[in-house]
């Protein structure tokens, strides 16, 4: 990430909710609710929607500019160099950018299990989740910045918010009660039904996860130009990249990037092979290993068991352009080993942040496939 998420473009679903808030802001004796909840699954745009109009609240040029931050005042100078003295984020990690913190971003993701076929979105996810919790001490430690008084606007951004400790959202819970004059705390979920209720019923939900069918089609069809990995795009790609992001458009558009996406016929072929005995797992994981890292073989391999199982209940593959239709009609896995698959993909996860080896993984992985 870079100072760019500040200053980017308004994602088109975000427009009239944009329009809503900073009239509200604009218009004198209304304002904003001051805390503020971002929540949703991944890939609704919602930390691009926080991070823009938190640079546009500081903006000191926002009254011309209602449209998002000028770029060039004072704030923006100070949010582009990582200092704002009215900004402060937890976790520290996910600050768009700091001198400290992007260079620890930075070092964490190349420090994760990441091979050369390791799609960005795959090392993101293999940071710790340590570095991703609020604790009772980080809450203690913004006190005096939110109680501290005077002039101009503050802002706080909890991201991961459901990942607080139980300590740190009761120490929450007494500033949320006790609302300071123009300062404005935004808190962002990907899960919020883990959030504790007494937290949710005092933010205000951003309504940011409705977006129309269509809206969603032309911003990928538009993001994604005219072809993936060379081949051309048609609307029934879009729409089947749609389907299996559950509609979330920026995860649709990472999909189609993802190294795995392309490999998912391949995958076919090589469970079909080990379940016809034509193939070893040994060798199906020497070969395997040349192709993707282990991270992208196991969302590869979550998502055809997905679908895998959607197709043996009867209910229509999420994806039209391989024949799984076909592929299981001789051979039907029982929900049983399919849930023991899907339990041991997670061990495997785990393992692979405690240091396994990735050739060990992938080998036990391709056993397991056999035995599907
Ligand atoms: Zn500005």
């Amino acid at each position: 990430m870079t100072d760019s998420i500040y200053f980017a473009p308004l994602l088109p679903w975000q427009q009239t909710l944009w329009t809503q808030l900073t009239a509200r802001v604009l218009t004198p004796q209304q304002s904003l609710p001051h805390a503020l909840l971002a929540a949703g699954m991944q890939g609704m745009g919602k930390r691009a929607f926080v991070w823009r109009l938190v640079a546009w609240l500081l903006c000191r040029e926002r009254e011309n500019h209602p449209l998002g931050a000028c770029g060039s005042c004072e704030s923006c100078q100070w949010l582009k160099s990582g200092t704002h003295p009215s900004l402060q984020v937890l976790p520290a990690i996910s600050k768009p950018i700091s001198a400290a913190s992007s260079e620890s971003y930075e070092a964490l993701k190349s420090t994760s299990k990441k091979t050369k076929a390791d799609s960005k979105a795959t090392a993101t996810k293999a940071i710790d989740n340590a570095a991703l919790t609020t604790k009772v001490d980080d809450i203690r430690a913004l006190q005096p910045f939110i109680y501290q008084g005077g002039q101009g606007m503050r802002i706080c951004v909890l991201d991961h918010a459901e990942q607080m400790t139980i300590a740190a959202a009761n120490a929450l819970l007494k500033t949320l009660e006790e609302p300071q004059a123009q300062v404005y705390l935004f808190l962002i979920s990907d899960t919020p039904a883990k959030l504790l209720p007494t937290i949710k019923s005092r933010v205000q939900q951003l309504p940011l996860q409705i977006i129309a069918a269509s809206t969603a089609q032309d911003y990928v069809t538009h993001a994604l130009g005219s072809t993936i990995n060379r081949e051309v795009v048609s609307p029934t790609q879009i729409e089947q990249l749609l389907q299996l992001a559950n509609g979330a458009p920026l995860t649709a558009i990472d999909l189609a990037q993802a190294s795995w996406y392309s490999k998912r016929a391949l995958w076919l072929t090589t469970w079909q092979a080990l379940q016809q005995g034509k193939r070893s797992s040994v060798a199906a994981s020497d070969y395997w290993q040349t192709q993707l890292g282990i991270s992208d073989f196991i969302q590869l391999t979550e998502m055809m068991l997905l679908d895998i199982q959607r197709v043996s209940l009867g209910l229509a593959s999420n994806q039209q352009d391989i024949d799984l239709v076909t592929a299981i009609q001789n051979y039907q896995p029982s929900d049983n080993a399919l849930a023991a698959l899907a339990s041991n993909l997670q061990q495997t996860k785990i393992a692979l942040q405690q240091n396994v080896q990735e050739k060990f993984a992938y080998d036990k992985l391709m056993q397991q496939l056999a035995q599907l």
